[in-house]
This record gives structure tokens, C-alpha cells and sequence, in this order.
């Protein structure tokens, strides 16, 4: 077979491993009965190893080194081998048994950190977050890097950021959006929400999700919508990409954007040229581009104004206890600005601040300067200087979240950069797009979605994110769309 033929081979045979691994995970998170949970983990070990060995086989090291020399190959194999290539080169970097020390020291961390969060005993956890750090530091040295071994690991979510940059992007974003949050509350005047108290019954919520999943043109043909704890999306392959949302019974609002948050990332993974299937480049172009589309439906369409024109009837037909409650007051509730302990519940101004800081902290542990004792204090002190509120228990501050337990050190950023990319690319959409406004205030976000396509979507991970970026708006990635964004949007709704 031709080295081309049989490197493309080689590939779909990862990409199919692939594929039932996703669906093995969806029903774990989704339908899997607590008594199967062992086994399958040991059925989800086993495939998982089973790909980790096609993604370093001696074979692919030599279809690689000889397709990189080779001339006439298209935009999209080149592609392929740049993605494949490093993939390639960072697994077989790692020596396969300092990894199993590390799975099996991540799943203790984990099990000791839910624990540990359960009791809000910092000290319980203390020992495997240092243990977990040290195995960060040595994955850094095993990949390489040029300045800082935090380079090493945020090329895993957001390939070509480093810390350095960063920092430039956070110092002035941070100078703006802090005192921003400051003006909001001590001048602004907060939007009336006591009239979203009551029960909403799940039944009904889903039927609003499945409405609004339906009206950003998400293709229920290719996919579907169950609940999960903690909801996700995750493309099986094309033609199967599975959203998961979940229902607050006192809260009408907030499954509602979580549907469209995991609604904006199916909408990217339906949109993937279908010709890119299996070829190593059918996924999203980073875990802070594909952020930014979740957070573009949620947000810049799912809390605007046009889109409360249209959904508003929608809502007061499932819930009649709204009826003759205006389009502009959902909206406005939809809008609350709240500095709080907690990045999951945090709203788009106060969201970076909680990222600025785990970026801060998690460089600090990775690089030495900070030391993993010295956490709890410097959260403590960080939270207090970025938004005004201080957490009483480790449960609330450095113990929230898991990432760090499962050795996640440099997926933090992806979550800002999200936000950032997503006001980038939508002011750019909405120079572009005659009438964007009018559109979404029928109904019809035919025409942003076909922009998207065209734009964002179809390349999969063709292009570098920074690459896309530039591709897509014409300019380098710029935080100041983001400020400009927040600034105008709550200083109209908060009358400042
Ligand atoms: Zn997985
Ligand atoms: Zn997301």
C-alpha cells in the first residue's frame, strides 16, 4: 500500500476506536447503571490504551517522517500530519510506565480531592496536589519548551499560547473589567428578578430547550439531548454529535442556557466538514475555540435582547405564569451581574476574573514560585482584590473545582480565551451579516449559523487557533472586542 493510503488507514482506525470510546462515555455519564460503573472502566481502559498504542506505533513514526519530505500533498494532509505529527511526538515522549504511575496516582488525587471537598480539609488534599505538580512539572520537561514548562502543558488545549502572552492579554483586561464590577455595583442599578421565583417543572424546561435547540438550528437528526450532573457535549462522530443539559426546578433560566452553552458546541462538531472525518483533524481548532461558540449562543445570542424579542412568547406559553412580563425584563434578568465564590455560576463580567486567578496560582505551582501550602491563603487574597468576596471554607476557594485533582494544569485559559474569541468573532459577524439583529429577533439564526459555517466550523482544526482567528476577522485575537462588549451591554443595562 502507498504510505499515504496507509497512513489515512492507520488514522481511521484510531478514529473508529475513537468513536466507540465517545459513545462508551456518553452512556456513562448519561444512562450506565451505578453497578456497571467497574467494569466499565476497566472496558474504557483497555480501548483507551488500545488507541494510545495506534497513536504512537512504530508504523505511523515512519508514514510520518516519510509524508513530511514528500511534495504535491493537499492543504489538508499537511494539516493532518502537523496535527497527528505532534500528537505523536508528545505521547512518545513519555515513557509508558512514569504514565500508568500517573493515571493511578490521578484517580487517588481525585477520589481524595471529592473527599477532601466534601469536608473542606485542604490539608487532606495537600499531599496529592503537590504529588500531582511534580507529575505536571515532568510531563513539561518530557514535551519540551522554550521558556516556561507552562508552555508545555497549554499546547495540549490551545496550541501556540504561552504564558507570556498570556499575561499580556490578562494584565489590561483585568484593569478594566475590576473596576468595571466595582462601578456596576456601587452605581448601577441591578435588574428585577424577584419575578423568576417559583417551581418549574423539568418536563417543561426540557420542552423550552428542545424549542430554543431547535431554533439556533441545531440538528436533531444527528443528535440528541438527555441530562447529565454535569453537562457536556461529545461528538460520537459525524452525524452524531449528543448534547446534555440539566434542570433546576427553581430556576427557569439556568437550563435553559446550559442547553444553549452545549448547543453552541454541537453546533461547531455538526458543522466539521464531513471530508475531515478521521483524518486527525475532526475536532474542534482548540478547547478555547470551541469555547468560544458555546459562549457565543449562550451569550451573545441566548442573552441579547433580539433574542428575548423572539423567544419571549415561547416562554410565557410554557411558563403562563409570565404572561405579560416584556421581552426586556427577561432579558434583563438574564443579565444579573453577581461577584461570587463559584467559577461554574459565575456570569460573563465576572467569569475571566475567576480564570486571571487559577492561571495566576497553576503558573505559579508549575513554575515554583508559588508553593501548593500557600494556596488557600493566596486564593483568599486574590478573590478579595479581583471581585470583593472572600471564601469562608476551602470548599468555596481552592477545593471548587476538579481539574487540578486529574493533573489539568494549562485547560484553565481555554475557558477565558472562549470568551475573548467569542466577542472577537461575533462583532465581526455582525459587521458582515446585513440586519444580524433583525434576523434574531424572528427567529432566525439561519444566517449567523451559515456565517459560522463558512467561517469557523468546517475547518476543524485546519488552522491554528491564533491562524483561524486572523482568518476569520482579518485581525490578530484582541481582547479589547470583549471589554468594549461588557462595557456597553451593562452599563445600558445597569443604567450607569
Ligand atoms: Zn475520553
Ligand atoms: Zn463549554
Amino acid at each position: 500500500m502507498d504510505t499515504l493510503a496507509a497512513y489515512k488507514e492507520h488514522l481511521r482506525d484510531i478514529g473508529k476506536l475513537g468513536s466507540a470510546l465517545s459513545l462508551l462515555h456518553w452512556d456513562q455519564r448519561t444512562q450506565l447503571p451505578n453497578g456497571g460503573q467497574e467494569t466499565r472502566a476497566e472496558v474504557v481502559g483497555k480501548l483507551t490504551k488500545m488507541v494510545f498504542e495506534l497513536s504512537i506505533a512504530d508504523e505511523l513514526g515512519r508514514y510520518l517522517e516519510e509524508l513530511e519530505k514528500r511534495e504535491g500533498l493537499s492543504e489538508e494532509e499537511r494539516a493532518s500530519m502537523r496535527v497527528v505529527g505532534k500528537a505523536y511526538r508528545r505521547n512518545k515522549a513519555i515513557p509508558p510506565d512514569f504514565y500508568e504511575r500517573f493515571a493511578i496516582a490521578a484517580s487517588k488525587a481525585e477520589t481524595t480531592w471529592e473527599k477532601a471537598k466534601e469536608r473542606s480539609d485542604f490539608l487532606l488534599f495537600r499531599p496529592h496536589l503537590e504529588e500531582m505538580v511534580e507529575y505536571a512539572r515532568q510531563f513539561a520537561e518530557y514535551y519540551g519548551y522554550e521558556e516556561s514548562p507552562y508552555d508545555a502543558l497549554i499546547e495540549e488545549y490551545e496550541p501556540g499560547m504561552t504564558s507570556r502572552e498570556l499575561r499580556a492579554v490578562i494584565e489590561p483586561l483585568r484593569q478594566e473589567l475590576v473596576p468595571f464590577i466595582k462601578r456596576l455595583q456601587e452605581e448601577g442599578t441591578p435588574p428585577e428578578t424577584d419575578f423568576l421565583r417559583g417551581t418549574f417543572s423539568k418536563e417543561e424546561q426540557r420542552s423550552l430547550s428542545l424549542q430554543a435547540l431547535r431554533a439556533i438550528g441545531y440538528d436533531f437528526d444527528a443528535g440528541r439531548l438527555d441530562l447529565a450532573v454535569h453537562p457536556f457535549t461529545i461528538s460520537i462522530g459525524p452525524g452524531d454529535v449528543r448534547v446534555t443539559t440539566r434542570f433546576l426546578v427553581d430556576d427557569p433560566l439556568s437550563g435553559l442556557f446550559s442547553s444553549l452553552h452545549e448547543g453552541g458546541h454541537a453546533l461547531y462538531d455538526q458543522g466539521i466538514a464531513p471530508k475531515l472525518r478521521w483524518t486527525g483533524l475532526d475536532e474542534g481548532a482548540s478547547y478555547g475555540i470551541h469555547e468560544s461558540q458555546s459562549r457565543m449562543w449562550e451569550n451573545l445570542v441566548g442573552r441579547s435582547l433580539p433574542f428575548w424579542d423572539f423567544f419571549q412568547p415561547i416562554f410565557v406559553e410554557t411558563f403562563p405564569a409570565f404572561s405579560g412580563v416584556p421581552a426586556e425584563t427577561l432579558y434583563r434578568a438574564a443579565n444579573v451581574v453577581n461577584p461570587s465564590l463559584i467559577r461554574v455560576e459565575a456570569d460573563e463580567v465576572t467569569y475571566n476574573l475567576h480564570i486571571m486567578l487559577r492561571f495566576e496560582l497553576e503558573e505559579g505551582l508549575i513554575t515554583g514560585k508559588i508553593a501548593a501550602g500557600d494556596l488557600p491563603d493566596l486564593w483568599r487574597d486574590a478573590m478579595d482584590r479581583y471581585l470583593g468576596v472572600v471564601p469562608e471554607k476551602d470548599a468555596d476557594g481552592v477545593l471548587q473545582d476538579v481539574h487540578w485533582s486529574s493533573g489539568l494544569f494549562g485547560y484553565f485559559p481555554s475557558y477565558m480565551l472562549g470568551n475573548l474569541y467569542s466577542s472577537q468573532i461575533f462583532a465581526c459577524a455582525q459587521k458582515e451579516i446585513p440586519d444580524l439583529d433583525a434576523h434574531s429577533t424572528r427567529g432566525d439564526f439561519a444566517p449567523l449559523l451559515t456565517w459560522l459555517r463558512e467561517r469557523v466550523h468546517r475547518f476543524g482544526m485546519i488552522y491554528e487557533p491564533k491562524d483561524l482567528v486572523k482568518r476569520i476577522t482579518g485581525e490578530n485575537p484582541d481582547s479589547s472586542y470583549f471589554v468594549r462588549y461588557i462595557e456597553e451591554k451593562y452599563s445600558q443595562i445597569y443604567k450607569l
